[in-house]
């Protein structure tokens, strides 16, 4: 598939391509920032620029390992100008499905303190276990008794959610007892980040999808995605932000599944940068298909700002 550069957009064409879109959600690492620190030159003048030419922009990440405070923070002292409704992450996002769907009961949740965090303070109780195996079970475990382990793993909590984002300290144990529990057709699996990789210093390290999919498979049942690229994710977004044309949408972002497949899919328009997971290298390769290439290219976000 072609994509277009932006850069080599006649001057018309340019024009239009800026008045095609009210609404922007933009990803934030690999676009505004690398891992929350360094920022990326040129990102606040181009959201400046949005703004300046009448678009809403909303910040759209996976990234729930810091809390919402700390991400503002970042956002200011990085010269952006944020509200708070305009910062949207799968903590918040899966705090908000539960409260719309008066959700009562226990949540075991495999994720940040900061996500957790956020999910006791909309109200929430999340089950702090401690998921060492013990070493009696795992000397009967070798003898072969697999029904004590299924015990070990099996309590009576009323638990009535798993929540799967990105837990540093993940077990197999841990996975089981998620497992276990999604037995349990009430028991909702929702999960936050999906990405297959996450962005870690210039490395792309194994991310919470993959954990996701392991429970997914050994039970043969789908979580509710609240992160990129999950469908219930574009769903809340169309409500929340009262999108009547997706087409009037910019998704703007450096990850061909996590952003662009994900716009594509809730109908957006779509914009890679190349500051990020992509290289303009991998546009070439196979990499590129019918359901990941954005409709425009851009080689940092900073380059919105020449476009008239
Ligand atoms: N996925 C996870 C689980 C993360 O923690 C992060 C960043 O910390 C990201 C993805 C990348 O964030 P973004 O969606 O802003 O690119
Ligand atoms: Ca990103």
């Amino acid at each position: 598939p072609s994509v277009k550069f932006i850069e080599k957009l006649t001057d018309n064409e340019k024009r239009d391509f800026l008045n095609s879109f009210d609404l922007v959600f933009c990803d934030c690492d690999g676009v505004i920032w690398h891992n929350l620190y360094d920022i990326i030159p040129g990102a606040s003048d181009a959201i400046q620029y949005l703004r300046d030419n009448g678009k809403k922009v909303v910040f759209v990440t996976n990234n729930s390992i810091s809390s919402t405070k700390d991400q503002l923070r970042k956002f200011s002292t990085s010269n952006i100008p944020v509200e708070e409704q305009d910062l949207i992450h799968p903590a918040k996002t899966i705090s908000d499905f539960l409260k719309d769907q008066d959700f009562k009961g226990l949540i075991l949740c495999f994720a940040s303190s900061a996500f957790k965090q956020h999910l006791r303070d909309s109200g929430f109780d999340v089950v702090e276990e401690c998921f060492t195996f013990p070493s009696q079970q795992k000397e009967r475990l070798i003898d072969g008794s697999v029904m004590d382990l299924h015990k070990a793993i099996y309590n009576k909590d009323p638990v009535k959610a798993v929540v799967i984002d990105i837990d540093f300290n993940l077990t197999a144990w841990k996975l089981m007892r998620a497992q276990v529990l999604l037995k349990n057709p009430e028991c909702l699996f929702i999960a936050g980040a999906a990405d297959p990789r996450i962005p870690f210093g210039g490395h792309e390290l194994l991310g919470p999808g993959a954990f996701m999919y392991i429970v997914e498979e050994a039970n043969q049942r789908k979580a509710k995605v609240f992160g990129k690229p999950g469908a219930e994710l574009g769903e809340l977004l169309k409500s929340s932000f009262q999108i009547k044309d997706p087409k009037r949408v910019l998704m703007v972002g450096d990850s061909l599944r996590s952003d662009i497949q994900f716009g594509k899919e809730c109908g957006f328009q779509t914009l890679l940068v190349l500051t990020g997971a992509v290289e303009e290298k991998h546009l070439e390769s196979q990499q590129l298909n019918e359901l990941n290439s954005p409709d425009y290219v851009i080689e940092k976000l900073a380059d919105l700002k020449n476009l008239i």
